[in-house]
């Protein structure tokens, strides 16, 4: 396979998608942030205060875990990287922390952000006080009601959490609102978008600030087994975690990459958030790319026992990184996520998120073409505690 481009290109497409479609009053704004975070990429002062933090406050490098009694079941060679022992419990920081130094840098005080089940907003929110920077997070009521812990976290660090009534009350209406506030706002205010996704430049912007875990990976894999791995694995909501992971393997020809994305409880439209599989190409939220959809264009509401994964478009890289068929996507169903909670939890003393167990949970599916003893590093995005109370619901258990 030939070198890989190098995307998106100055308008911020990969291919046919990204892009920017935003109300004109926001054009200077992520004008002032391309700009900015180009000087930042190169100001070593910036990466030194990144690194840092990265290093002292949320305790990278994260390890990469041989996962030793699920290799011996799955006879394949299975390596976990472990987001989940991130401060706050998952890779959403690693991005947060970035975009706020970044905050800092253009001169604003004053950041605001969507969040869906509250990871984002509790990473934003942490990262927020960590630099003295006034933070306020709009959040679904629906979603406020199903993850009252995560608001008060938010609260606790000082945030203010706004909740959005609109819509059907979940993520996409948060980002509404949070975009028409930085309308509104936009001299004194950054808006943090908490995946690879949005107007240009954020999925290049959350892509960088995440690939510190696939360029840990990789050169860890590399000293522990000598080798590249035949396969790296992560689950895929708007797609940060999973393009973090596979960025830095891009020109690896040899390593496939497989996102999983969230097959719900049917294949029908409404029943999951698979993208790729029941999605097609649409404008939603500032950018161009796959999206779940009716005839009439009309985005259609999404299911995932995971808050996660659960949005009705995916990162314009990933559908650019598909269509060219460097990349490769599956769905793992609710039932499958599940398993893939006692299959990590029973076998390696590690319980996963529920995003991230549907990459556990479809593993035994994807080693089933993989040689014996084959390589496989399996990025665990968060930790499971969040969803403990969760889980037990599901399965009938009353805590
Ligand atoms: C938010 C979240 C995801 C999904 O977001 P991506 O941008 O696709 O990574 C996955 N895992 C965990 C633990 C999360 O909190």
């Amino acid at each position: 396979m030939s070198a890989i481009p190098v995307v998106p290109d100055a308008a911020g497409r990969f291919g046919r998608y990204g892009g920017r479609y935003v109300p004109e009053t926001l054009i200077p704004a992520l004008d002032q942030v391309v700009a900015a975070y180009r000087a930042a990429q190169t100001d070593p002062a910036f990466q030194a205060e990144l690194h840092r933090l990265l290093t002292r406050y949320v305790g990278r490098p994260t390890p990469l875990t041989k996962a030793t009694r699920l290799s011996q079941r799955l006879k394949r060679r299975i390596w976990l990287k472990r987001e989940d022992l991130c401060h706050t419990g998952a890779h959403k920081i690693n991005n947060a922390l970035g975009q706020a130094l970044l905050t800092l840098r253009l001169g604003k005080k004053r950041v605001i952000a969507e969040t869906g089940a509250g990871q984002h907003g509790v990473a934003t929110a942490t990262a927020c006080a960590l630099l003295g920077l006034q933070c306020r997070v709009y959040m679904g009521v629906e979603d406020m009601r199903r993850q009252a812990p995560n608001v008060f976290r938010m609260k606790l660090l000082g945030t203010e959490v706004v909740g959005v009534e609109s819509g059907t009350k979940t993520l996409k209406d948060a980002v509404n609102e949070a975009l028409r506030d930085w309308v509104t706002n936009v001299t004194d205010t950054h808006y943090i978008i908490g995946s690879a996704l949005g107007p240009h430049p954020y999925p290049m912007m959350v892509r960088d600030f995440q690939s510190v875990i696939g360029r840990e990976a990789r050169a860890q894999v590399l000293e522990a087994e000598g080798r590249l791995p035949h396969a790296c694995v992560a689950c895929v909501g708007g797609g940060s975690n999973a393009i973090g992971l596979f960025h830095p393997f891009l020109n690896d020809a040899d390593v496939r990459l497989i996102g999983v994305e969230a097959g719900g409880n049917g294949s029908g439209l409404g029943q999951h958030a698979a993208r790729f599989d029941g999605g097609s190409f649409g404008v939603f939220q500032g950018m161009s790319s796959y999206v779940l959809q009716n005839a009439d264009g009309q985005v259609v509401g999404t299911h995932s026992v995971s808050a996660g994964l659960d949005y009705a478009s995916i990162g314009p890289e990933h559908a650019w990184l598909r269509d060219r068929g460097r990349a490769e996507y599956r769905r793992a169903s609710d039932a499958q996520a599940l398993a893939g909670v006692h299959l990590l939890a029973e076998n390696e003393g590690i319980i996963p998120a529920l995003e991230s167990a549907h990459a556990i949970g479809v593993l035994p599916e994807i080693v089933a073409d993989l040689p014996d003893d084959a390589v496989v590093v399996v990025n665990v995005s968060g930790r499971g505690d969040k969803d403990v109370a969760e889980i037990a619901r599901l399965e009938g258990v009353k805590l």
